[in-house]
């Protein structure tokens, strides 16, 4: 029987997952914001200023929805408000709409003057000491996941780190595989990092991302997310879910597969790659005509996988179009195939 690892029921909506405005150090106000992305066809936008969680609730409407968020971060030294050493960041989504406040709050941490007009009374004294260990971002992924929020990891390169910093990190629900804010300035991220997490059992999912502090780097990286509809609750849902994949460019329309067949259905690309969590991949290059409907026969993966080679089995698939910008799809585990 036919089954769709990517989702059929529902519709798409494109999502920026990632954007800073005048609340922090952002050039452009959060209803310039919605203006812009809605202008471009996107319905969906995560608002993740700098260290304070701003709901925006006003500006969601049957045609777009503002998703509540905060971005915050943890320098490898405190004593400066930034500096160019290595740096956790990570983008926590609020479940509910209207969350003012998290639980690592930290006033002192507090990013540019605009932000603090919106600390609350309540907010005072919520501050948590962060120090540039894995177990201190641990700490804070587990607040945020006991609040019911997704985290994810941003922009490893642009943030100066590699395996040692990210491997032990619990709890994550995403990682950024393209951030557009920073490929335009030299910064750009790969799929390593996102490999070496599921390669260890770590399921995580693939976001692309603007990263948007000014026009300039607005419109690359998006999430394309199928939800039953454009309410808050079933995004999140959605997300939560992994029912989105992450893109600068391509667009998925089917990934299916039956008796060991994977069937991808696409705009037209240059390249499917079809990688799994050993060196095996499956591959295929446009030769005369642009892809837009390939199958791959993963049967060798499949009886190989049972081998139990390793006990955390995955494929995904990655679209490359002529220009170069890559899609990513989730990963899928054993058990989703077979
Ligand atoms: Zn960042
Ligand atoms: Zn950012």
């Amino acid at each position: 029987m036919k089954k769709y690892l990517l989702p059929v029921k529902g519709n798409f909506y494109k999502a920026n997952l990632h954007v800073h405005t005048t609340v922090s150090d952002g050039r452009m106000t959060p209803e310039e914001i919605k203006r812009i992305y809605m202008e471009k066809g996107y319905s969906i936008v995560a608002f993740t200023d700098h260290e304070i969680m701003v709901p925006h609730a006003e500006l969601t409407d049957e045609s777009f929805l503002a998703i509540t968020s905060t971005e915050i971060s943890t320098n490898e030294r405190c004593d400066c408000d930034f500096c160019y050493t290595k740096t956790y960041h990570l983008n926590i989504y609020s479940p509910e709409e209207n969350k003012s406040s998290f639980s690592t709050f930290d006033r002192s941490k507090m990013w540019l003057s605009h932000s603090y007009s919106y600390i609350t009374p309540e907010q005072e004294g919520k501050g948590y000491n962060r120090l540039y260990t894995t177990e201190s971002v641990n700490e804070v992924i587990r607040l945020a996941n006991e609040e019911g929020c997704l985290v994810s990891y941003n922009h490893p390169v642009w943030s100066l780190q590699d395996y040692s910093d990210y491997i032990g990190l619990e709890g994550l629900w995403g990682i950024e595989l393209y951030n557009t804010g920073c490929a335009r300035n030299g910064y750009v991220d790969s799929d390593k990092p996102f490999d070496d997490l599921l390669r260890r059992g770590k399921k995580v999912f693939p976001l692309a991302t603007d990263d948007a502090h000014r026009l300039f780097d607005c419109f690359g990286g998006f999430v394309m997310v199928c939800a039953e509809n454009l309410s808050y609750e079933k995004v999140f849902d959605s997300l939560r879910r992994g029912d989105f994949y992450a893109s600068a460019g391509p667009i998925f329309n089917e990934i299916s597969i039956e008796n060991g067949i994977v069937n991808i259905k696409s705009s037209p690309v240059a390249y499917v790659n079809l990688s799994t969590d050993t060196r095996l991949l499956y591959s295929r290059k446009a030769e005369d005509e642009l892809l837009s409907n390939v199958t791959l026969d993963i049967n060798g993966y499949l009886n190989t996988a049972s081998d139990g080679i390793n006990e955390h089995r995955y494929i995904r698939v990655t679209l490359i179009d002529e220009a170069g910008n890559p899609a990513y799809s989730r990963a899928y585990f054993m058990d989703e195939l077979k």
